[in-house]
């Protein structure tokens, strides 16, 4: 019964049952799964007389007489009042007339509220020149009888609703399913651990979670549900884990040195230590006989792209192809330059494949020098993961950037090659939590400096004048500036001002003796590249651009970044712009322009302009937004938690993860009985993501 439709369970029916759907349930556990988001104790009934002016309350009453009052022409209040024997309360019901109907709105409230019925009310007191009013947000009429209420004596749920199913109705239907169904509520943690660690029972739980006994019970309710929660997650993890270590690789790899070797010399650089061990610790799981499944962190600027080519170079030294995958073009086209400039002169070819604007017959033959292998390395957007780009002998993966795609991308450019090694990159620093919940299958490297003689970045928030200025004074020093404008076209609803109209009137007026240029999402890709080459070349002085540089770009002279409308963009973004700049040896400035309205934009401002690390901004934003809209985890695979928090139960996330690991070590395609309902619920929710399931 308990996964039969939701409109099977009494009292429900099929009208509610898609109102219910709205909300997500479908069958009845997904509403014995629909947790409260709040509670109110209503254990305690107040006298009349001891009401406070805007006191919460319950009150319990007979009621002594109603009248409706006519407030104006689209408003009436029905008055009814309630005494208790202490005192008279006036409860006030407030609603909308529509003349046109002749519907008479208070029917309900008149019939319920006869003279001399006994009422119990929740809601708030006032007090008006000494009279007692009362705004009700729930009542209920007392009939005598041993029935039990469910809306008032207890600790009551209260659940995120939609339109058409109130409160009452909501923990009536969840009532009914627990009375029925209750004993249908399997636990995924084996029965050995729940006695080792002495968890109370998953009914107990489910049950207290609606409706505690005691304030307290609901948080020992969560934990215990958001355990069951995080064990599916981590046992996930831990089987794609395993299962990756146990297959071993087609490839074998030697350090050969006849690329590697040129290549450093080439480079222009000494390789900071943290990038020589990071490299070291890639070459070490090329080197192994199973696949490497590595997670590069490293904050913006501090050189994951070297990282990146020296594996691919170790890849192409053993003939072996490897595919760099970006989120974006520009920068696609920024590796395919950046690669091909570091490479020049050596035994290597690179391959750029993006989606837009390139000749069919171009496309075609890029497609033939990747099946034949005459391409080593292959650099592209999601125009990688189309099904008729085949590879010959794939052998590594990169992705960078790699909280721009999710963790189903991964699994279908793992699908291109017989177990490939897999390098993901990614510039967003994340929280303990976070990284164990949505990397807990990958190994972790991390960049924890920047190349030396980097100065920080000078973020201030200030009028259009001081950021020309501060421009003109920069290009006169032959450094580069960015302007970002949120929008490519303008638009009226918004009023934002939009980059093209405004690199015509800066490149006619402010900037007139200046050389401007434009680029956004919209141009032909050839038209993008161009552009981004003169910029380079320093053809111009200032590029005004939307987001599409957000990510990546590179342009070692450009020392300001002016941000429009800076309070239209998010912390990771703001982060990611002004890692665009302060990338050369020369200080470097950040301009915010700007109104910022609500707290949070204000907020979020005030964090770029103390705050220079992403790890702290990253927290900030966190804090600020919640996970789910920091992460977009739906997009990285890992599902809505219902009673586990991903930022605050580490603590709960590490139990998790040290159970998952014990069982799949004893068990490792958990045939066992005992682990039996977490594989069957692990699969339901995991299978097809992170390369699951491949077990039994
Ligand atoms: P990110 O980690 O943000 O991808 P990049 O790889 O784009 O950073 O590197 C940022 C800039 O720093 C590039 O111009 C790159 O050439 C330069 N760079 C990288 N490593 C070093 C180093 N060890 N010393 C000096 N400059 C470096
Ligand atoms: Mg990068």
């Amino acid at each position: 019964m308990i996964d039969k439709p939701v409109q099977y369970l009494k009292g429900v029916g099929p009208s509610k049952s898609k109102l219910l759907s709205r909300l997500g349930i479908n069958t009845v556990r997904d509403l014995l799964s629909y947790f409260p988001r709040d509670y109110e104790d209503r254990r305690i009934v107040s006298k009349i007389a001891a009401l406070a002016h805007n006191q919460k309350a319950v009150v319990m009453g007979k009621v002594e007489l109603t009248e409706v009052v006519k407030l104006n022409f689209s408003l009436s209040v029905l008055k009814a009042a309630i005494s208790d024997g202490t005192g008279i309360a006036y409860a006030h019901f407030y609603r909308k007339i529509n003349p046109y109907h002749k519907h008479d709105i208070f029917a309900k409230l008149k019939k319920d509220f006869l003279r001399g019925a006994t009422v119990l009310m929740s809601g708030q007191a006032e007090i008006h020149l000494g009279e007692k009013r009362f705004n009700p947000e729930e009542y209920e009429i007392v009939v005598p009888g041993p029935a039990e209420s469910l809306n008032f004596g207890k600790i009551v749920p209260v659940y995120r609703a939609t339109e058409g199913l109130s409160q009452k109705w909501l923990r009536k239907a969840v009532n009914s399913a627990l009375e029925n169904n209750l004993k249908d509520f399997w636990d995924v943690l084996p029965v050995a651990f729940k006695e080792r660690g002495k968890l109370e029972d998953i009914e107990t739980a489910v049950r207290q979670i609606h409706f505690p006994e005691e304030p307290q019970n609901t948080e020992s309710a969560r934990q215990r549900l958001a355990l069951n929660e995080f064990l599916l997650l981590e046992t996930a993890l831990a089987l794609s884990k395993t299962q990756n270590k146990k297959i071993s690789k087609q490839y074998s790899y030697k350090i050969n040195r006849n690329i590697l070797t040129p290549f450093k010399n080439k480079l222009g650089f000494e390789l900071t230590s943290s990038q020589k061990k990071v490299i070291n610790e890639i070459f070490a799981d090329m080197m192994n006989s199973k696949p490497m499944t590595r997670l590069l962190l490293g904050d913006v600027g501090s050189g994951k792209t070297v990282v990146a080519v020296s594996a691919m170079l170790l890849a192409a030294e053993n003939r072996c192809q490897s595919a760099l995958l970006s989120p974006t073009e520009i920068l696609a086209e920024q590796h395919y330059l950046t690669l091909s400039r570091m490479t020049e002169g050596l035994p290597v070819n690179i391959s750029l494949l993006t989606g837009k604007g390139k000749k069919k017959s171009e496309k075609l033959k890029t497609y033939g020098e990747i099946e034949d292998g005459k391409a080593d390395i292959i650099i592209g957007t999601h125009a990688i993961l189309e099904e008729r780009v085949k590879f010959r002998n794939l052998s590594l993966i990169v992705i960078d950037e790699q909280h721009r795609f999710g963790v189903l991308q991964r699994a279908v450019l793992q699908r291109k090659s017989a177990n490939p090694d897999v390098l993901v990159m990614t510039a967003t620093p994340i929280p303990r939590t976070l990284a164990l919940t949505l990397y807990g299958d990958l190994d972790v490297s991390i960049i924890n400096e920047l190349p030396p003689g980097r100065k920080p970045v000078e973020t201030v928030f200030r009028d259009e004048p001081a950021a020309y200025d501060l421009i003109r004074k920069e290009i006169s020093k032959s450094n580069q500036a960015f302007i970002v404008y949120p929008l490519v076209e303008e638009s009226d609803k918004l009023e934002l001002k939009a980059a093209v109209k405004e690199a015509e009137n800066l490149a006619g007026s402010v900037f007139k003796n200046h050389r401007i240029g434009l680029l956004h999402g919209q141009m032909p890709a050839k038209d993008k590249e161009k552009v981004m080459m003169e910029f380079r070349s320093k053809a111009f002085d200032i590029l005004i651009a939307t987001t599409v540089i957000e990510v990546g770009i590179d342009i070692p002279d450009a020392t300001v970044m002016v941000i429009e409308h800076s309070e239209r963009f998010g912390l990771a973004t703001l982060h990611q712009l002004r890692g665009r700049i302060g990338r050369g040896k020369e200080k470097s400035f950040c301009v915010l322009l700007g109104d910022p309205k609500t707290d949070e934009a204000k907020k979020r401002i005030q964090v770029m302009l103390s705050a220079q690390d992403g790890f702290t901004i990253a927290e900030e934003d966190l804090n600020l937004r919640g996970p789910g809209e920091f992460f977009g985890t739906a997009q990285h695979g890992v599902p809505e938690f219902r009673a586990g928090n991903m930022v605050k139960d580490l603590k709960i996330i590490e139990h998790a993860r040290a159970i998952a690991g014990e069982i799949i070590k004893n068990d490792e395609k958990l045939k066992n009985a005992d682990n039996s309902i977490l594989r069957t619920e692990m699969l339901r929710i995991y299978s097809g993501r992170f390369g699951l399931p491949k077990i039994g």
